[in-house]
């Protein structure tokens, strides 16, 4: 399956829920959620009671696209779950949530996890003296991670925490220091960081059907 290439704002109306894929625009009265919360060509009275496989289908979509991932990336993240200890669903969440591209969004220092993502493959960021450019690699309990911006992309990234500054805020889970561009894990995240409702049981019994 390819990049999903049409309008994104269409991702958002179809799952039912805000996803945050344009950065500040999901903020502002222009997001297209927020003026037509209707999936994309249906209107309120023509919508029936989904089937409970077309509920488990959605809710796997809607964190999916949440994340920005492709069906094989986030099949192979559910199978890393599946490996390891713990609740599988709470495990795939975690997992979800320390992928380095959504730790720099949720820092502040990205507008999205999009550009968050566009920051990584550049190369301005590094960890354990390290420079890593794999947007899905896993932060880890008390790991730094630090940001080695140019003076254009420096500029960039303390214009999104000054407006992300004013619409979120940083998780418990981590601790950054925006002066310096530094993010440090302070514990794994949970659930109840994600700030967005998720039934991620319906997700473990569509993959193992
Ligand atoms: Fe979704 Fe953002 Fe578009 Fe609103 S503006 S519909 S939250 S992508």
């Amino acid at each position: 399956m390819g990049r999903y290439l049409k309008a994104k704002c269409r991702l958002c109306r179809r799952e039912g829920t805000k996803l945050f894929i344009k950065g500040a625009r999901c903020n502002t009265e222009k997001c297209a959620f927020t003026k037509r919360p209707n999936p994309p060509g249906m209107r309120k009275g023509m919508m029936s009671k989904p089937s409970y496989y077309a509920m488990q289908l959605r809710e796997k979509q809607k964190v999916k696209r949440f994340y920005g991932m492709l069906e094989k990336q986030f099949r192979r993240f559910f199978a890393l779950a599946v490996r390891n200890k713990g609740v599988t669903g709470k495990v795939l969440l975690q997992l979800l949530e320390r992928r380095l591209d959504n730790v720099v969004y949720r820092s502040l220092l990205a507008n999205s996890r999009t550009q968050a993502r566009q920051i990584i493959r550049h190369g301005f960021v590094f960890t354990k003296g390290k420079r890593v450019d794999i947007p899905s690699y896993f932060v880890s309990e008390s790991q730094e991670i630090e940001i080695r911006p140019t003076e254009k992309m420096a500029k960039l990234i303390r214009a999104n925490v000054e407006n992300a500054q004013k619409e979120r805020s940083v998780p418990t889970w981590m601790q950054v220091d925006h002066d310096n561009l530094k993010i440090k894990i302070v514990r794994f995240p949970e659930k109840d960081d994600i700030g967005v409702s998720i039934d991620e049981q319906l997700i473990v019994e569509l993959y193992s059907k």
